[in-house]
């Protein structure tokens, strides 16, 4: 049988994770919450005080370690919306849940978790090494802001032995990556990041050492849980499939209690907080159905996958769950859902047959055609939400990228990238056999 994973927290008991994805803590020292079977949506920027000395106690409190539960004695005391406040409190705690974290901090997008993350662990002076496949504002992010504040970045493929060990210098504080990267899906080995970082850090002082941070946007914790391969913190978009309805932008960094002081001073100061009623979709319809959502669109993704690799006009299906993936018994190590099982997610990438021209321009039909004609396929950026989405990747997400650069990292002219929905199966297979006849 495989391990599940279960969350070691207090009051957490014996349930498992999809249990307290859905449940929660009704009562902590935050809040009581107990007699609404919803949580409410909080809604004040402003909190009274009682006293002169209560709004003293909550200044010299906030964001001390006390906000760890085992050194917590007495409730914290709300003051102002940008510093804490219940709803978005609510929802850090179950995203720290299933990320199986100490504690999470939500902001306002995915872009300024990720801010946020590098911001507490690289300063002017040092260094980053990152993946060379990630998320476009996260790559400008690096290449347009981080060198105006003296802060250099090394771009390596961490697929490549020993790759990530040469670019690591003295000054190196932050390794950061995206597994599944986008997009083609190609995976990092987490445990062998681990294995190079630790040894960088093993003659480093505890203040020069250098942090892992993941993206798992991609996979959701639902497929894959970062910090247990040893991780420092893991970011997310919670645009994509953790609010999963494709209403509401927020995003999260999750990791330990030390790091959500630093985390909480940091959004305190520039800003980027995630709004009570913004939090709370992705608290009461999201996470709750999370596990649900993803379990369902990966079968879904599996038989499109199945359906598109025995195309005659499709030269090559990227989907971890494909048995002919290339890193499939790494996916198979990696991406495990909170039952132990097999959890390939819902991203997958394909490229259609011909010279790079030829596909280039079958890619840019087959894309004409599912935005004029498919029912259950919709030509829109984003991914992670209930409607099956479409891109091609080299014309619109990835078209910063130069052609011959592309061409180098894997994003092929010809690729399509589809993220998975809730639709029937059988609707979407259709839709694309429609579509890839005319192409
Ligand atoms: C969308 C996305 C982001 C950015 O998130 P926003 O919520 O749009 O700011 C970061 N990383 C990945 C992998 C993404 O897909």
């Amino acid at each position: 049988m495989p391990k599940k994973a279960r969350a070691v927290r207090k009051n957490a008991g014996d349930y498992s994770i999809h249990s307290l994805l859905i449940h929660g803590r009704a009562r902590d020292e935050h809040w009581d919450y107990r007699h609404h079977v919803v949580p409410p949506l909080s809604s004040s920027s402003t909190y009274r005080l009682e006293g002169a000395s209560r709004g003293a106690r909550g200044f010299a409190e906030f964001a001390k370690e006390e906000h760890d539960p085992r050194k917590r004695r007495k409730a914290p005391i709300y003051i102002y919306d940008r510093l804490a406040e219940p709803t978005r409190d609510m929802l850090e705690e179950s995203l720290a849940i299933a990320e199986q974290g100490e504690a999470a901090v939500t902001f306002a997008t995915g872009m300024a978790a990720i801010a946020a993350a590098l911001g507490i662990c690289v300063f002017s002076g040092q260094h980053v090494v990152a993946h060379r496949v990630i998320y476009g504002s996260t790559y400008s992010l690096m290449t347009q802001w981080f060198p105006k504040y003296k802060i250099g970045t090394s771009f390596v493929d961490f697929t490549h032995a020993g790759a990530l060990e040469r670019a690591i210098h003295s000054n190196t504080r932050a390794v950061y990556l995206e597994t599944p990267a986008n997009p083609n899906l190609q995976l990092v080995d987490l445990a062998e990041v681990k294995r190079v970082v630790d040894a960088a850090n093993a003659k480093r002082k505890e203040r020069q050492r250098i942090r892992i941070i993941v993206d798992n946007t991609f996979a959701t914790p639902f497929c894959q849980r970062p910090l247990t391969f040893g991780a420092d913190l893991v970011v997310h978009s919670l645009t994509k499939n953790i609010c999963g309805f494709g209403t509401d932008m927020g995003g999260a960094v999750i990791g330990s209690y030390h790091d959500q002081s630093a985390l909480l001073s940091y959004r305190k100061d520039f800003g980027g907080v995630l709004s009570p009623k913004g939090a709370w979709p992705i608290l009461v319809h999201g996470v709750p159905t999370l596990s649900l959502r993803v379990r369902h669109q990966e079968r879904t993704a599996q038989e499109v996958a199945l359906f598109l690799e025995q195309h005659p006009k499709v030269e090559q299906v990227l989907y971890p769950g494909l048995p002919s993936f290339q890193q499939y018994e790494l996916a198979r190590r990696q991406m495990v859902d909170f039952d132990g099982n097999f959890a390939p997610g819902n991203m997958l990438y394909f490229i259609v047959k011909g010279s790079l021209a030829q596909a280039r321009h079958r890619a840019e039909k087959l894309i004409d055609r599912l935005a004029r004609g498919a029912y259950t396929i919709t030509l829109a950026v984003s991914l992670g939400q209930i409607r099956t989405l479409v891109e091609h990747p080299s014309s619109m997400t990835h078209s910063a990228v130069p052609l011959n650069r592309q061409i180098k990292e894997g994003i092929d002219p010809g690729g399509v990238r589809m993220s998975i929905g809730l639709e029937d199966p059988r609707d979407i297979i259709q839709d694309l056999r429609k579509a890839l006849a005319k192409v």
